[in-house]
């Protein structure tokens, strides 16, 4: 092969650092929208929940799953996504600068791609960003609690703002108010405001709400459309095909719990 001369510049190279992950530990990478309390002010999202702005964010870490390597799992609630790769993955040499860059940079460009598909007839007022982190987790039992732990911070605060904005929208509190209402109060208390002021029953509250979104590869049919032409035939013809194919798909499940990770073992291989 051939050599290529180096410049007397090259040397510059070596104020690179090593930041390779440690070999054979969970890589996480976690993102958060930036400012995002702004962003749904300003985009008009539904108060306590956009089933919209839920539905982008796991439409653009299924295009990240989809487009990047070795993910196996990933959490999703509010504006943060956690995103899990093999411990064994190889991937641009396990570098975390290569990791939170291709998923921020993956995640944020799907977020404007797709924001039309969701917010109909909401424009996009500006670009929005999100910050990324990487935390490495050296054993299966640190990366379930790791996931429990974003899933408690999910359920903590839906089961606040629910009962928040029913004060404010419903009671006509104002924000201030609301907040003062709730100050001090156990997760049972706001159960029984729910229950006794809104006739609600938190139990009943949406699942994805309740719980976020996981992503896990699974099997799924797809059928296309295939053109075929017989070398008989003048016209092609259309059939439609059904292929089997791993995608990342949405479950609004429990994962704190031992019950989750008995029934998808191969997670964690
Ligand atoms: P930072 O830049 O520090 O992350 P932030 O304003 O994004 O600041 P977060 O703690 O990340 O603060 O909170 C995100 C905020 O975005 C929530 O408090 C909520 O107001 C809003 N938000 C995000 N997703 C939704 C949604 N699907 N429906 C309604 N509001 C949402
Ligand atoms: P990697 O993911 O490893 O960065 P890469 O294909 O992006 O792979 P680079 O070394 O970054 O490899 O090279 C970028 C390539 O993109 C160039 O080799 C060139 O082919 C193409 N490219 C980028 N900008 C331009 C441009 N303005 N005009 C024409 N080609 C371009
Ligand atoms: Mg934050
Ligand atoms: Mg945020
Ligand atoms: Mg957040
Ligand atoms: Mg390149």
């Amino acid at each position: 092969g051939v050599t290529m001369a180096k410049s007397k510049f090259e040397y510059v190279r070596s104020f690179e650092v090593d930041d390779s992950c440690l070999p054979h530990c969970w890589v996480v990478v976690r993102l958060d929208g930036r400012n995002f309390h702004r962003f749904a002010e300003k985009h008009h999202f539904t108060k306590p929940n956009d089933k919209r702005a839920l539905h982008l964010m796991t439409k653009c870490a299924q295009t990240v799953m989809e487009e990047l390597e070795d993910i196996v799992i990933a959490y999703g609630q509010s504006d943060e996504y956690s995103f899990v790769f093999r411990r064994k993955s190889n991937w641009f040499k396990r570098r975390a600068s290569k990791f939170m860059t291709l998923v921020a940079s993956q995640f944020a460009s799907s977020y404007v791609f797709y924001w039309r598909d969701y917010f109909e007839d909401q424009p996009l007022l500006y670009p929005p960003g999100f910050d990324g982190r990487v935390v490495v987790y050296p054993s299966n039992q640190t990366l379930k609690d790791y996931l429990s732990w974003r899933q408690a911070d999910c359920h903590i605060n839906n089961l606040y703002n629910t009962v928040f904005w029913a004060l404010v929208q419903q009671s006509g509190l104002t924000p201030a108010q609301a907040q003062e209402r709730l100050k001090g109060t156990l997760a049972a208390d706001k159960n029984e405001i729910l229950f006794t002021e809104f006739h609600i029953n938190y139990n009943n509250e949406p699942q994805m709400y309740k719980k976020g979104t996981v992503l896990i590869w699974q099997k799924v049919d797809e059928v296309v459309i295939k053109e075929m032409k017989l070398p008989t035939e003048e016209e092609a013809q259309e059939t439609t095909v059904t292929r089997t194919r791993n995608r990342p798909m949405p479950l609004y499940c429990d994962i704190m719990g031992d019950a989750f990770w008995k029934e998808h073992p191969e997670i964690l291989e």
